[in-house]
């Protein structure tokens, strides 16, 4: 691989979508924008401030910043754990959700993905995975990868799923959402969304 090429289009690729998040008609920062997106893909192990920070990549004083913003512009809310009063859980509004549907790169990239036949889509899909879980692992943070392909998920049958990690039961939905605890199954390297 030629790394110098491989990130020059890679830069290249976060400034065209950064260039187009922030051309959007709404009034959102990207780091705004990213946090909102996150938010609205992230199960419940993983909707608290630091988690954002760690996923974001930002001090836990910029995330905080961030989720302030949103939070008085009427984009997320704060919810107090029932079992834990000093954990908060953040959610977005339905005024959130709108915002992120109409603000962000989205649009674009469906565009340019649809110039591509599916299969070339999804060899991209496998190799931007990889990368990215190379970048992570030699990083040394967190996957943050889709809870259906943890080592710890586990099918039950009839539809029903749970956590192996937490012992607790999983609804269909959350099985798709990203999670701060995911790790990949033991033996594979993470091609995961
Ligand atoms: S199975 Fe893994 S990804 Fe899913 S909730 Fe449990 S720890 Fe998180």
């Amino acid at each position: 691989m030629d790394d110098d090429l491989t990130y020059e289009r890679l830069t290249r690729l976060a400034r065209l979508l950064q260039a187009e998040e922030r051309s959007s008609s709404s009034n959102l920062q990207p780091v705004q924008l990213h946090a909102l997106h996150y938010l609205s893909r992230c199960n419940r192990y993983s909707d608290r401030p630091a988690t954002v920070a760690e996923y974001l990549g930002v001090t836990k004083g910029t995330a905080s910043q961030t989720l302030r913003v949103l939070e008085q512009a009427g984009f997320i809310a704060k919810k107090t754990d029932p079992e834990d009063r000093r954990v908060v859980h953040l959610s977005l509004t339905a005024h959130g959700h709108r915002a992120l549907a109409k603000a962000g790169a989205r649009s674009l990239l469906d565009r340019a993905a649809d110039s591509m036949s599916a299969h070339d889509q999804a060899q991209l899909a496998r190799s931007m995975a990889q990368l990215l879980r190379a970048l992570q692992r030699a990083n040394q943070s967190r996957s943050f990868g889709v809870c259906q392909t943890c080592r710890h998920f586990k099918a039950e049958g009839d539809g029903k799923f749970r956590c192996g990690l937490t012992q607790e039961p999983l609804a269909p939905q959350e099985t798709e959402l990203l999670c701060r605890e995911h790790e990949e199954p033991l033996g594979v390297v993470g091609v995961d969304g």
